[in-house]
């Protein structure tokens, strides 16, 4: 197929090659000229095969069958217009993904939640400093003391990760007792939870639960 184009597509150059104007011929004429068939010539203009496999400038109809305009511009290479477009797009777009790289860094990579404070030299012990970063959602990274994890975190400790322990304060007129979270895992130890009193254990408890799930609720 490749070389009957290329046998067609010379075979019309010819017939513009030294003029001026745009050249009308007969399909059937030039197919037998160059010995082609008029059938496959018919469908060659039809499907624009020539644009389409060489991307130049093809013939158009006169008269669909028949009559072909040979273009004086025939065989002229098409520009692609879009294809810069396409490029200037891509800019954007690589310009957008590193914009976005850039702003993620100041985000909570779990839940996205904005940086809210950071120093890059924390005095850890008398001569060496380390950084710490906190997030919104409460997330604090460190390289010293303090590493909490994002409440979104899968990670995040459950409360079955925490040991209920109570102390009755006999003398007290109210508040009889006290609840305390003791961390069991190792993420439970970057998240305290605040202790809680109550007129009773039960209340105690209660109210140390509702005091996890305070801090256990996710950014937004
Ligand atoms: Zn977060």
């Amino acid at each position: 197929m490749r070389d009957l184009a290329a046998k067609l597509a010379a075979a019309l150059k010819e017939r513009v090659k030294g003029r001026r104007e745009d050249v009308t011929v007969e399909v059937s004429r030039l197919a037998h000229e160059n010995g082609l068939s008029p059938t496959w010539v018919f469908n060659a203009i039809e499907s624009n095969l020539l644009e389409v496999l060489h991307r130049r400038r093809g013939v158009q109809w006169v008269e669909r069958g028949t009559l072909i305009k040979i273009p004086l511009n025939f065989g002229m290479e098409l520009i692609d217009h879009t294809a810069d477009l396409r490029a200037q797009l891509q800019d954007v777009q690589d310009e957008l993904e590193y914009t976005k790289g850039e702003l993620n860094e100041y985000r909570c990579s779990v839940c996205g939640a904005p940086m809210s404070y950071q120093d890059y030299n924390v005095p850890l012990s008398e001569d060496v400093t380390g950084f710490v970063v906190t997030f919104d959602c409460s997330r604090c990274e460190t390289d010293g003391y303090g590493t909490r994890p994002c409440p979104s975190d899968p990670k995040f400790p459950k409360i079955e990760e925490y040991e209920f322990r109570f102390k009755e304060h006999a003398s007290e007129p109210t508040w009889k007792w006290s609840c305390f979270a003791i961390a069991k895992t190792s993420m439970a130890h970057q998240v305290s939870i605040p202790h809680a009193m109550g007129q009773t254990m039960e209340e105690a408890q209660k109210r140390l639960i509702e005091n996890y799930k305070r801090i256990a609720e996710p950014w937004r």
